[in-house]
């Protein structure tokens, strides 16, 4: 089963009105509204299918949709636009039993005003200018998590947010019930990898749980050799494989030990219906290799994954895996590594000792064997490779002990300035923004993780979107940001997620 399959995913179009204006009037908006949801639904930059349900003409209709959109496991979220006036207290218990994220679309069907021709009937019937002030209304005054997107609904700069908000709910609907296995607990003494499974729960609604890596190997001992064989020929096919490595090398048998490893690891994925995973290295007990090859060609198939028992870096990379699918660009985990602090230009070389996805990789990488420092084990097999130059985003979710903070810091990848030809891994270059210092120092002044998650199939508007619909910290380094408006930030931040902590939520 792909685990990129979102075909039956569904966002409702939702209309609010009232009875007041007559059937002519509220057949008009629905027409209307139909147009508006199939053209949304027809636009490329939207890959969510739009499907327009209905008009809210009345409170008990309005919690009818509103219950019907909860429990369909299709519906991943809902757009709503009062084409007129739609008096908001009939939504109040609608929206308060609202269990999905919702888009509130402030448009209007008529983009020009017809100047001549205006009447009182035709103010009526478009009046979003006010019907959609009184739903802002309602939900300022319930506080309701929600994003607002404004303009017409041909524009495609509006189609574009809508589309970026659909891939957030995307995202957002992966995680709930999602399944993430450790094998082994956290490398020892690491801070920032640990925090609260329990919380993270009952916040994303994605599981995280433990196994021994005694369970992992006994699937890695059952692999067969055909498949085996198979996984070698496909590597020879897809990868420029270093020649000690080949069949007939002397070096061929860690090949296939790294094809053990990613059978075994594939089964016990796929017959624990699992999203994602963790290793560490200080747990291999059984394993010959760390995993390294095995994880990158996972990872490019769709799965999250965090090294060194890094749970909240597995679950955020298939999440971003998930909102960048089907655009230009991959998406992996990362670290950052070492620096480059010429005062002509610092940069930041981004690796990891093997676990870095073949999604970002510039061309064809070549399938090496070397030493690995640490660990214990025999060497290593592992994919070496570039990644494109162009824009990227890295994140970042930590725990707080009494919130969860998702960081994120666009750069902008570049060539390296000369070749690596000793360096035994895959690797990317980049420089923040809006400079290196300014990234690095509010990156470090708001805990963010040495293992961020890098894209370069998605921005960072999707992750704005997401940390709406979770209700959690957002906070954005970009081309705009000073370290005087991060520390503002942050301060205020900490008061805010104090006070609001103590309504209404669990996690
Ligand atoms: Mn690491």
């Amino acid at each position: 089963m792909s685990l990129f399959d979102f075909s039956h995913q569904e966002i409702w179009f939702v209309t609010g009105s009232q009875h007041l204006y007559g059937p002519e009037a509220l057949k008009q908006v629905g027409m209307n509204s139909q147009e508006v949801a199939e053209t949304l639904n027809a636009a490329s930059s939207i890959p969510v299918a739009i499907t327009y349900k209905t008009i809210g003409e009345t409170p008990a209709e309005i919690r009818g949709i509103i219950n019907d959109a909860n429990h369909d496991t299709n519906c991943i979220g809902l757009i709503f636009w009062c084409h007129t006036f739609s008096p908001a207290k009939m939504w109040i218990l609608g929206l308060k039993n609202l269990n999905k994220p919702f888009l509130h679309l402030h448009t209007q069907f008529n983009r020009d005003l017809p100047w001549g021709e205006i009447d009182m009937d035709y103010m009526n019937l478009h009046q979003a200018a006010h019907g959609d002030r009184e739903f802002g209304f309602i939900n300022a005054r319930m506080r309701n998590r929600r994003k607002v997107v404004v303009g017409h609904w041909q524009d495609p700069a509006v189609q574009e947010e809508i589309g970026v908000w659909s891939r957030a709910a995307r995202g957002w609907a992966d995680w709930q019930g999602a399944r993430f296995a450790r094998f082994g607990d956290n490398m020892r003494y690491v801070s920032v990898t640990d925090g609260d499974k329990v919380s993270a729960e009952a916040r994303f609604g994605y599981e995280v749980n433990g196994y021994g890596v005694g369970d992992l190997v006994e699937k890695v001992n059952a692999a067969s050799d055909a498949d085996i064989d198979a996984l070698c020929a496909i590597y020879e096919d897809q990868y420029h494989v270093v020649e000690s490595l080949r069949k007939g090398g002397d070096r061929h048998d860690s090949l296939r030990e790294g094809a053990r490893i990613e059978v075994g690891l594939r089964t016990f994925l796929e017959e624990g219906d699992y999203k994602g995973f963790t290793t560490t290295f200080e747990d291999l007990h059984g394993l010959k290799q760390l995993p390294g090859l095995a994880v990158q060609r996972l990872m490019a198939d769709g799965y999250g994954f965090g090294a060194e028992g890094d749970w909240k870096a597995c679950a955020l990379l298939r999440l971003m895996k998930v909102m960048g699918h089907g655009k230009d660009g991959g998406t992996s985990f990362m670290e950052d590594y070492t620096y480059h602090l010429d005062p002509a230009g610092n940069k930041v070389l981004g690796s990891h000792m093997l676990e870095i996805c073949e999604s970002i990789a510039d061309g064809k990488p070549s399938l090496e064997i070397h030493p690995l420092g640490i660990g214990g084990k025999e060497d290593p097999v592992r994919l070496v490779f570039n990644t494109p130059a162009g824009p990227a985003v890295n994140a970042s979710i930590v725990d707080l002990g009494n919130r969860f903070r998702l960081v994120a810091n666009e750069v902008d990848v570049v060539a390296p300035d000369e070749d690596l030809p000793k360096l035994p891994v895959a690797r990317t270059v980049w420089e923040p923004k809006p400079n290196f210092k300014t990234s690095a120092t509010a990156w470090i002044l708001a805990g963010g993780s040495h293992h961020p998650i890098f894209s370069q199939a998605m921005g960072s508007e999707e992750l704005e979107d997401l940390a709406e619909m979770a209700g959690i910290e957002y906070l954005l380094i970009d081309g705009d940001s000073s370290i005087r408006g991060i520390k503002k930030e942050l301060r205020m931040n900490e008061v805010y997620y104090y006070a609001v902590s103590g309504f209404n939520h669990a996690g």
